[in-house]
């Protein structure tokens, strides 16, 4: 393809691209496409001779718009929302069209130069301590890919942090502390660095958050096994309820253990730290008193085009001094003389998107006020979108809260009021059993998409508000839906 074929392919490519973004709210959220359905339209090894470009573009259309799930989708409120923008996609053109590797400072000054000053403004609009500035020249931050990448680094710099400190320590005794509610990032962590985990059990009671007390007991269990606990992932914001972990009682505890790294992984819920509002709830000043690093995922809930998880850490040198390794085919003048960042020592790889250009473009579009208006749209404290999930469940005669709904996701189940005073409640098995059905109903339609989750044996459903294009009328139709979808389950186990 040369440079007039590209731009004519370029302009059918967005043209395509709106007419998708203009028809979304009619296509299913769901593909209806059965495992392998690939394999019966493009052959099972590469062309020999190279083909027409119109013809691999029509493919596309054909063959891959079939089987996507449509995360943009108005009615998509499983998993977290990826809610990505116009400006993020731009950028990312922008960026590969640079395709510019940015491992050091030399290798693309624009790229470490941008990643620098934009996680600065991120820093500053989720209000995070100064320390973690770039520009403090001591903390600072980096664009990952995700955050389970986030947390395998922070805990490969806790770990190089505690063997330097205590080098007669053996790998086999070090343990990640995380909980039951954590992201599966814990667990992998472990596997990765071959490290145990220890994983603690959070209460229903609790709202499935970590207590200091719970925290106290496993370090004390652990001392008396020689075992030392070296990096606890906390997280703010859990996947399946959204669960804030009591940090100002963790920071109470972990005080007396200086050499227990603290990561904060907010992969989802980090971004409402932008609206003040949410601040107090999500234990912002903690953070900022004493977590060793924070993550969150603008590639969630913050607009910014998949992927751009920003990784902030109090001091950068844990990270450098774990992942600096500088072959002479890698030294630079300015690297050696310490004046620049080369961020191929802030992350695994070598090689790194110029991921900052999406997170530039979207918070110049939006601007900060912007940014905070999006957010609130979501989460509660004002009228917002969950707000109104959440009444309706509270509302309903079959449905109900399994916890109290945090920022912009509820979880809830079916659990049908019973008829009579002397009919005996459901037994949580038979309550199960009839949520399995319940989620089984829904699963099957391909106009909405919601997803599931285990809570202390409890099964129940989580709505996750936040995908760019839901609106009110959206929220409307999934209670509508819902109510349908319940009363045909009750009607079908009561037979
Ligand atoms: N942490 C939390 C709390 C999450 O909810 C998720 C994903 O939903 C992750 C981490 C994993 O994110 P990533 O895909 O960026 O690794």
């Amino acid at each position: 393809m040369d440079i007039e074929q590209f731009r004519k392919a370029g302009y059918q490519a967005i043209d395509r691209i709106c007419e998708y973004y203009y028809s979304l709210h009619n296509r299913p959220v769901i593909s209806k496409v059965e495992p392998g359905y690939l394999k019966e339209h493009i052959p099972l090894t590469a062309p020999e001779e190279g083909e027409d470009f119109q013809v691999i573009a029509d493919d596309f259309q054909k063959f891959i718009v079939p089987g996507l799930t449509h995360w943009q989708h108005p009615s998509f409120f499983g998993y977290f929302p990826t809610a990505c923008t116009f400006e993020g996609m731009i950028a990312d053109l922008y960026a590969t069209s640079a395709c510019n590797p940015g491992f050091n400072w030399s290798s693309s000054p624009a790229s470490t130069e941008l990643e620098a000053l934009v996680m600065d403004w991120a820093c500053q609009l989720l209000g995070l301590s100064p320390e973690f500035l770039n520009s403090s020249g001591v903390g600072g931050g980096a664009i990952q890919n995700t955050a389970s990448d986030s947390a395998l680094i922070a805990a490969v710099a806790a770990r190089s942090l505690y063997q330097r400190n205590y080098p007669e320590v053996s790998l086999q005794d070090l343990v990640i502390y995380t909980t039951t509610q954590t992201h599966s990032l814990g667990v992998k962590a472990g596997l990765v660095l071959g490290l145990s985990v220890h994983v603690l059990e959070v209460k229903a009671e609790d709202q499935f958050s970590l207590r200091g007390e719970t925290l106290q007991a496993a370090l004390h269990e652990d001392e008396k096994l020689g075992k030392r606990p070296f990096i606890l992932i906390a997280t703010v914001g859990t996947t399946s309820s959204g669960a804030i972990d009591n940090l100002p009682e963790i920071q109470q505890i972990a005080k007396n253990y200086p050499s227990l790294w603290v990561h904060v992984d907010a992969a989802w819920a980090g971004v409402a730290l932008s609206c003040p509002e949410n601040r107090e709830r999500c234990h912002l000043n903690t953070i900022n008193e004493f977590a060793d690093s924070f993550c969150t995922n603008f590639h969630k809930w913050g607009l910014v085009n998949f992927d751009a998880s920003t990784l902030w850490v109090r001091d950068r040198k844990h990270l450098t001094d774990a992942l600096d390794v500088t072959p002479p085919f890698l030294r630079t003048k300015h690297g050696d003389a310490g004046t620049v960042i080369d961020y191929r020592n802030w992350h695994l790889a070598l090689g790194r998107r110029f991921r900052s250009l999406k997170l530039w473009f979207v918070l110049r579009s939006f601007g900060a006020e912007g940014f905070r208006n999006y957010i609130r749209k979501a989460s509660p404290l004002s009228i917002s979108l969950n707000q109104v999930f959440a009444d309706f469940v509270t509302k309903s005669e079959t449905l109900s809260l399994v916890t109290p709904p945090s920022l912009a996701l509820t979880v809830f189940r079916l659990d049908p009021k019973p008829k009579s005073l002397d009919q005996p409640p459901l037994s949580l098995e038979s309550l199960n059993n009839l949520n399995r059905l319940f989620y089984g109903r829904i699963s099957a339609r391909n106009d909405i998409l919601l997803t599931q989750t285990v809570l202390n044996g409890v099964h129940c459903i989580r709505f996750a508000v936040g995908a760019a294009r839901t609106e009110a009328p959206h929220i409307q139709q999934a209670c509508d839906l819902l109510c349908k979808e319940a009363d045909l389950t009750l009607e079908a186990w009561e037979q």
